[in-house]
């Protein structure tokens, strides 16, 4: 192998010969099969290191006091499960899956929503509750082709595994559409509020329904999700999302360490 790849791979060798190009790529696929670093703390050839990782085995904590605008009028508050903090390396982690191209982090955020899913799907059943129909937040197609996948998809059908495994009855059910809406120009605060308005429901779930996303912020999209829901006749019992945003002080009025 002293003389490159050319030299002993035949007709193949020929082409690398000819010009790099396959080369590279092959080099290319290499980089993406095993990702140079961490996404959390950009230590060098990890996935996802340990420390980094960790969060992410933790129970999920109840969040719904931390979303100022998850109040809908005339109800008690939806019970909202989250996994972990949006900061530090989770921060970096949730980037990397949304934003870095890194599917190989589907997997294990899935893994990370059925692990959840079994904690809440107990204090589910506790109050009566069977059978479920794991519903994900809409994605905009636009979102879902630059990824290259459905991300709350994704995280619902790791969900619905988990509540299997509690003993509940739970499919995934992605009914729900997210208007594509007039967004140019618009600040990402308008989008987002546009958004939430503008989601609605392809037909009823079979079941109460516990609502995935991956972020909670304010809740207004979370919101928008129970009202189309409703509007089509569902139940929403609770929702669980991947990571949630928060201040310090929101985290100390919920009462949360
Ligand atoms: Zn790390």
């Amino acid at each position: 192998m002293v003389n490159g790849p050319q030299a002993s791979d035949g007709v193949r060798g020929d082409a690398f010969a000819r010009d790099g190009a396959p080369w590279r790529l092959a080099a290319t696929l290499a980089r993406l099969a095993v990702p140079v670093s961490c996404p959390g703390c950009g230590l060098p050839d990890a996935r996802l290191c340990q420390t980094c990782a960790a969060p992410w085995w933790e129970q999920p904590v109840r969040v719904e006091g931390l979303a100022p605008r998850l109040d809908i009028a005339d109800r008690a508050a939806l019970p909202v499960w989250s996994i972990a903090p949006l900061d530090g390396p989770t921060g970096g982690t949730i980037a990397a899956w949304k934003d870095g191209s890194r599917r190989d982090l589907d997997g294990w955020l899935a893994s990370a929503m059925r692990r959840a899913a079994a904690e809440v799907a107990t204090t589910l059943l506790a109050h009566g509750a069977y059978s479920l129909a794991v519903v994900p937040a809409p994605a905009r197609r636009a979102s879902t082709r630059r990824r290259g996948a459905d991300l709350p998809r994704a995280l619902a059908r790791g969900t619905a595994l988990g509540c299997d495994d509690a003993g509940m009855r739970a499919t995934c059910e992605a009914v729900l559409r997210i208007g594509a809406g007039e967004s140019r120009g618009r600040s990402a605060r308008g989008r987002w509020r546009e958004g939430a308005r503008s989601i609605s429901c392809t037909s009823a779930p079979s079941a109460p329904v516990l609502l995935i996303d991956d972020v909670l912020t304010t809740g207004a999209t979370i919101a928008g999700c129970v009202e189309a829901l409703e509007r089509a006749g569902a139940t929403v019992v609770g929702a669980l999302t991947a990571t949630f945003v928060d201040t310090g002080r929101a985290r100390a009025r919920a009462g949360l360490p």
